[in-house]
């Protein structure tokens, strides 16, 4: 495929590369991701804080359990220390029960039943291990005490660790302020319940030698009432708020169950310092236990009051941490909630973003790309619609239009100059812009490039069809006009007239005035016709002086008759020439066409016929080509057929006048002069009968061969004939023979091919052909003349030859008109003009014959006055060959006679 360079084939070029809409979709996707992103990690975040919740209440009911397995443990512990120091004293039941208030070992199995189901709960080995060594039987109260002890310490421990824990799982998280609040009352709840604990084992060390000396459970005593006293204070100084915290408060503070407790151990302790510190305890005996009966209740009342507040304490503590966890994992999922929400909230924002750009971006652009697309493909569309969108698009867009609009423009521009509608108003609409100027300006350009052309095209189509010389419609203009018109009165019914004029003897106004003054004439003639015409008839110059009207609508023969002889007075009247006034005559021929399907060549041909008639009848008649002349003319065609039937078959025959010598009286020359033997005719046709038809028509050039070829063999066959071997043979030829371009060969080669010398024939022309091209018959006859030949004028003396052209001519024989011989004898005037032909002929080195010599008298006064040569009836009449006089030819009787 081979493409103009710079024009791309046209299929539509994808420019490569994103789209837009992938972009805006990437665009959108950044943020999305963003997003993404930061959801995904504050999800993390508020799900760890939601797990860190879940941790703290998880850690919150492990710190319960704890908290309630050590109280479980330490009544278990006060219940197992009471019925291990009643079993070792063997105290009576009375004794016992109005001392506790009830069966030590019926507490002891509750307390052991309570604490194994939190110890289930808690499910720790060690402590479950622990308990049961504690619960072994037969065992010292020491060991009990030390066994329980352990169990508290690793309760308390693990608490510690919950609550550490619990404090950091809170840090940072929402409501961790209440969270820590409610821990540090926890924390202080257990601290003191724990201190009271202490409290106990110390009063009953003190009081019965179970642990240690005195002195160390005294100090003991003393560290652990600071503790208790130190976290009271602490839990005091928290904002109490709740009721049910201020009255456990109110009740570790002030309760008669501990403060009856606080002060029996401040009594203690204000004793040994008073006192002195008793080195060793007193045993677990009856009495003694008798003797501290209202201390040991008092311990067992304060540590169970210790222990509910406590568990208040702690129930409140692990009901607000527990609040405040849940509030927080709320929060949390709230949050996760929230940002969930808001991810899918900012997802749809950029999808809507995304679809709105796409909206007002991609959609303005996808049409802006249609345009360009179509731009690119359909130009001769009319431009796109506007296109919506950003103001670069627009910009874009209106852009394309115009380019569109420009190429709409430049392609229907295009079209009307490739169809030469030059005229159209497409051509003058400029488009905005400096490209709709440049346009413009090209356009103007090739315009006016193509209306010079189109001018010249018309000029010449103008010139083909008209005459140079009168502007008029040529011949061939003229027979293209009778054909239309011809075809319109055809289909209307009506008629028409075709009137062929002809100028009388213009070629004498050339030859007197000047080709100028012909010109001048024949424009004359020309505009004279235009003016004198109907509107709407039709005026032409078939060439030389023939000119021709067409008539359309003619009604009959008498309007067109009067039509042609108003042309013909219009024409006629004096013309200025340079150097004279002149007159013209003119015939006119006309031929009407009235639905007898005549062609437009045979309408022209009957005018020609009909002007041709009117010049033959006298000069300046009109003539209508009626059914006379148009059977004459039938009757030419049947002449033409037959004569060229008689050149073709030898119906011709040539007879031989003879010439005769003035000086020596003997036969000097013989003239062929042709005849038709006419199938159906009895006599010979003569020349004059068809001489001049075969003039009028080529055929006159065959018979002119075909007699050249006749005489060449009749020489031949004389050739050694006693009587006219050697006599030359005149042939007469046509003037339009002497015209064509082969003349002088039809001349020569008939001779050549019989074998004749040149110097055999004389040719005789007329002068009146002669005159018609000067020039070129003195070339041609000047060759015959160079190859032997002798040249003869004919008729001489009936043309206007002056006698000056004759010098110029290649002549050896001047033939004197017929018409002058009888003249010559009775008229004195015209036999001076025959002297002055002979002498002048004489003079140019001419021989002078005489033709037409009917009697002696014109034979002797031809003679006398020089004529070299004689010929006539009187010698001899044309004969034919073979009836040629024989023997010796002697006409001096007949001259001297
Ligand atoms: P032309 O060349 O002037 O020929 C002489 C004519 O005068 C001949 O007539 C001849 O018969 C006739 N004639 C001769 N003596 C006398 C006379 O004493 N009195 C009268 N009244 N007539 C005489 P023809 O043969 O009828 O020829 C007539 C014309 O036909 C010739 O005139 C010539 O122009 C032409 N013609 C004859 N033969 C030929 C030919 O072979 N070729 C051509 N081109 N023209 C020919
Ligand atoms: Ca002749
Ligand atoms: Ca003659």
């Amino acid at each position: 495929m081979t493409t103009t360079p710079g024009i791309e084939p046209r299929h539509r070029r994808e420019a490569r590369g994103l789209r837009v809409g992938t972009v805006l979709l990437l665009v959108a996707i950044v943020p999305l991701l963003g997003v993404a992103a930061v959801t995904w990690n504050s999800i993390g975040a508020v799900q760890t804080v939601a797990d860190a919740a879940a941790r703290t209440e998880e850690l919150t009911q492990a710190a319960v359990e704890l908290a309630e397995l050590n109280a479980a443990a330490f009544e278990e512990m006060v219940w197992m220390s009471v019925t291990s120091v009643m079993d070792a004293v063997d105290a009576p039941g009375e004794v016992i029960r109005s001392v506790i208030g009830g069966d030590p070992h019926e507490q002891l199995s509750a307390a052991i039943e309570r604490t194994d189901e939190t110890a289930a709960v808690v499910a720790r080995s060690d402590l479950t291990t622990s308990l049961q060594l504690a619960r072994e039987g037969e065992r010292d109260f020491g060991e009990v005490l030390a066994d329980y002890g352990a169990i508290a310490a690793s309760t308390e421990t693990s608490l510690a660790e919950l609550l550490a824990e619990l404090t950091t799982a809170a840090t940072g998280s929402e409501g961790a302020d209440d969270l820590a609040h409610s821990l540090t009352v926890l924390e202080l709840a257990v601290e003191h319940r724990s201190a009271m604990a202490e409290q106990f084992y110390g009063f009953f060390a003190t009081t019965f030698d179970v642990r240690g000396t005195p002195s160390q459970e005294i100090s003991r005593l003393i560290t652990q009432r600071d503790r208790a006293t130190r976290a009271l204070s602490a839990l005091v100084a928290l904002p109490p708020d709740t009721p049910q915290l201020a009255a456990a408060i109110d009740t570790l503070m002030g309760g008669p169950e501990l403060a009856g407790f606080n002060s029996a151990v401040g009594e203690l302790i204000a004793t040994s310092l008073d006192d002195g510190v008793p080195v060793t305890a007193a045993p677990v005996e009856l009495d003694a236990l008798v003797r501290n009966a209202d201390g040991l209740t008092s311990i067992l009342t304060a540590t169970n009051a210790s222990t509910e507040a406590m568990m208040v304490l702690l129930d409140h503590a692990v009901d607000e941490v527990l609040a405040a966890a849940r509030q927080v994992r709320s929060d949390a999922d709230r949050e996760i909630l929230r940002t969930y929400g808001l991810a899918v909230i900012l997802t749809l924002t950029s999808f809507l973003t995304a679809l709105l750009a796409a909206r007002f971006i991609v959609r303005p652009l996808r049409a802006l790309r249609q345009a360009a697309g179509d731009l690119q493909e359909k130009q001769d569309r009319p431009a796109p619609a506007p296109v919506g969108g950003p103001a670069e698009v627009r910009a874009a867009a209106q852009a394309i239009q115009d380019a569109s609009g420009h190429l709409h423009l430049v392609t229907r521009q295009a079209r009307a100059l490739a169809a030469g509608v030059l005229d159209s108003e497409v051509l003058d609409e400029q488009a905005p812009g400096g490209l709709g100027d440049a346009l413009q300006h090209a356009v103007g350009t090739l315009r006016a490039a193509l209306t010079q052309q189109d001018d010249f095209r018309r000029r010449l189509a103008h010139e083909a069809a008209h005459d140079g010389l009168t502007k008029l419609a040529n011949r061939n203009a003229s027979m293209a006009q009778l054909t239309r018109s011809l075809a319109r009165t055809t289909r209307s019914g009506g008629q028409l007239a075709v009137m062929f004029i002809d100028l009388d003897r213009f070629k004498d106004i050339n030859d007197l005035h000047g080709h100028q003054a012909g010109d001048a004439v024949l424009t004359t003639i020309a505009h004279r016709l235009v003016t004198s015409v109907r509107e709407g008839d039709h005026v032409g110059r078939l060439g030389g002086d023939e000119f021709v009207v067409i008539a359309e609508p003619v009604s009959d023969i008498e309007e067109t008759v009067a039509l042609a002889q108003r042309i013909l007075d219009t024409l006629t009247g004096p013309i200025d020439v340079t150097t004279a006034r002149v007159t013209i005559g003119a015939s006119i021929g006309i031929a009407i066409a009235d639905g007898d399907h005549l062609t437009a060549d045979e309408l022209l041909r009957d005018a020609d016929l009909a002007v041709y008639r009117a010049k033959a009848v006298g000069r300046g008649g009109i003539e209508i080509c009626d059914e006379d002349l148009r059977n004459a003319l039938a009757e030419t065609a049947d002449l033409t057929a037959a004569l060229r039937q008689a050149i073709e078959q030898d119906e011709l025959l040539l007879h031989y006048q003879p010439i005769v010598d003035t000086n020596t009286q003997q036969l000097h020359a013989l003239e062929a002069l042709v005849r038709w033997r006419r199938p159906g005719e009895d006599a010979l046709v003569p020349p004059d009968k068809f001489i001049g038809f075969a003039e009028r028509s080529a055929l006159i050039v065959d018979l002119d061969r075909w007699v050249l070829d006749a005489v060449a063999r009749q020489i031949a066959s004389w050739k050694s004939d006693p009587d006219y071997g050697g006599v030359p043979v005149a042939i007469n030829v046509s003037g339009r023979h002497l015209a064509h371009d082969h003349f002088v060969r039809h001349v020569l080669e008939p001779l050549a091919t019989h074998g004749v010398d040149p110097r055999g024939i004389i040719i005789e022309v007329t002068e009146s052909a002669l005159l018609d091209d000067l020039a070129s018959a003195s070339v041609k006859l000047q060759q015959l003349r160079d190859a032997g030949v002798l040249i003869s004028i004919d008729d001489f003396g009936t043309g206007y030859t002056s006698l000056a052209h004759l010098r110029s001519l290649p002549v050896d024989i001047l033939k004197i008109d017929r018409s002058f011989t009888a003249n010559t004898v009775t008229n004195a005037h015209e036999a001076s003009i025959v002297k002055l032909i002979i002498d002048t002929g004489h003079l140019l080195g001419a021989t002078i014959t005489a033709e037409g010599i009917e009697t002696v008298k014109e034979a002797a006064k031809l003679t006398g006055m020089g004529t070299d040569n004689l010929q006539g009836f009187y010698f001899a009449r044309p004969q034919p060959p073979e009836r040629l006089p024989r023997g010796a030819i002697d006409t001096t009787a007949r001259l001297d006679g």
